[in-house]
């Protein structure tokens, strides 16, 4: 008896061995410096990945012998989760969809493995890359989208969906649940300040997530207890810093101030004590803020910085070029005063951004990037966001987080994204240098890591294919 149980013991011993000696990952990162994006805390770990998720992550010292289709050395290498770009557009009109279908490696190349797509009138394009994205079909980040933004009539941006009504707002509602939109987007070019918070109401019943910016004639108060989820742009949480917030709001009402006349007086009216009661209401209701300063910089100096030997520009087709100029020409036909007045705000938007996150306001790092957004170019202006943050004071990590885990939570897509964590979604980052030392190093990357595939943003970089540009 005493031998039989020895021969099983071996038995069960050699078939446990043999078992795990025969998986076979998709592909394992060896030895990489992981970083745990919410501590900070970097650990020598090896990945393991089979089907696009991470299955495994093993300690330096476990040697335990795989076999993986690929094995990449993360030796003095840092991984950290892919970069998700908050805030970008898809549009510019049907003679733009390939221009913008291009932009979708841009941003593998730069380590960005998911975008928020914040509105557009390439709708069905995007659903369409979407799905084929998620198929393998294409190489290109996730994309989370809002499809059209929902504004009044003639709204600034095309394709809106217009609210000039109550009845209007179930229809917009009704129409991007069809399309299962992954939030709702509300612009204010022309919606009723009414309508406005009607709709975030709405939606937010509805269980869907909402993002916005905020008619002026809206108190930031109103739209929180409405529910936004996030407020895009720093101009409306300004407005909740001042003192005279409702003088303002009422002036607005009245005419006789527009949105950039009354800048000046709400950073005239900006009070600290103000300011620290709308950072703690803004938590309250787990309200999001997308700074978008990369983009503040760039608009707010086109009169001064020459962008024509930008290395980006030349990867941006004509058509899309094209679109820079509104906002290039709006800049030149505007008075000095004007153009200090952006200035200063941009300077100050800088020191709000930096109260806000040591408030602990939660932050996304969006670029605002795409067509008709001069100079601020997919890809690469995400890395620039998050240089921005660290410029303002904002630690390497904080900033790092308000990308893909800030990201992740605000979609309640924090299950599959966010961290380099077991059962997650292997879109990954390997970089040369830790970004912890300095956030340039974000742009230092050796591979991206999308699911399954390996990407080399070197390699890539060399295949970009553009007849269109302007080289
Ligand atoms: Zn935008």
């Amino acid at each position: 008896m005493k031998k039989l149980v020895g021969i099983l013991f071996v038995i069960t011993l050699f078939f446990s061995c043999k078992n795990e000696e025969t998986i076979t990952y998709d592909l394992v990162i060896e030895n990489g410096n992981v970083i745990d994006i919410v501590s900070g805390n970097i650990n020598k770990q090896t990945i393991f990945i089979t089907e696009g998720r991470i299955v495994k992550l093993s300690d330096e010292g476990d040697n335990k012998p795989f076999e993986s289709e690929i094995t990449l050395d993360g030796t003095d290498k840092y991984i950290l989760p892919g970069f998700w770009d908050n805030h970008v557009h898809f549009r510019g009109g049907d003679s733009l969809i390939q221009a913008n279908k291009d932009f979708l490696k841009l941003f593998i190349m730069n380590g960005i493995t998911t975008v928020r797509d914040a509105g557009g009138d390439l709708t069905s394009s995007v659903m369409d890359w979407k799905q084929q994205i998620d198929d393998k079909a294409l190489v290109g980040p996730t994309i989370f989208s809002s499809g059209p933004k929902i504004d009044g009539k003639n709204a600034t941006w095309a394709g809106s969906l217009v609210v000039e009504k109550e009845e209007d707002i179930a229809v917009a509602l009704d129409s991007l649940e069809a399309i299962n939109v992954d939030f709702v987007k509300l612009y204010d070019s022309r919606i009723s300040g009414e309508l406005y918070l009607k709709t975030i109401q709405e939606a937010t019943k509805r269980g869907m997530i909402t993002s916005g910016h905020m008619p002026f004639t809206v108190e930031l108060d109103e739209a929180l207890y409405a529910g936004i989820g996030a407020i895009e742009h720093l101009y409306y949480v300004l407005k909740g810093c001042s003192t005279e917030e409702k003088e303002i709001t009422e002036a607005i009402k009245n005419r006789e101030y527009g949105f950039w006349s009354s800048m000046e007086k709400l950073i005239a009216t900006y009070e600290d004590s103000t300011a620290q009661n709308t950072f703690s209401s803004l938590k309250e209701h787990n309200t999001y803020v997308v700074p978008t300063l990369h983009i503040g910089n760039v608009l707010s100096y086109l009169d001064e910085v020459n962008h024509e030997n930008d290395t980006y520009l030349k990867l941006m087709p004509s058509g899309i070029v094209k679109t820079y100029e509104g906002r290039i020409r709006s800049s030149y036909n505007s008075s000095e005063e004007a153009r200090q007045n952006r200035k200063e705000l941009n300077t100050f938007f800088k020191s709000l951004e930096k109260s806000l996150s040591d408030a602990e306001v939660k932050l996304l790092a969006g670029s605002d990037s795409g067509a008709f957004n001069s100079y601020t170019y997919p890809g690469i202006s995400l890395h620039k966001e998050l240089e921005v943050m660290a410029n303002t004071g904002i630690s390497n990590l904080k900033a790092l987080q308000n990308s893909a885990y800030n990201g992740a939570h605000f979609l309640k897509k924090e299950s599959d994204y966010g961290t380099v964590e077991v059962g997650k979604i292997s879109d990954l980052i390997i970089l040369n240098s830790n970004p912890l030392n300095n956030i340039k190093n974000t742009r230092d990357i050796n591979f991206v890591i999308k699911g399954n595939e390996v990407f080399n943003p070197e390699i890539m970089a060399m295949n970009i294919d553009c007849p269109d540009c302007i080289k």
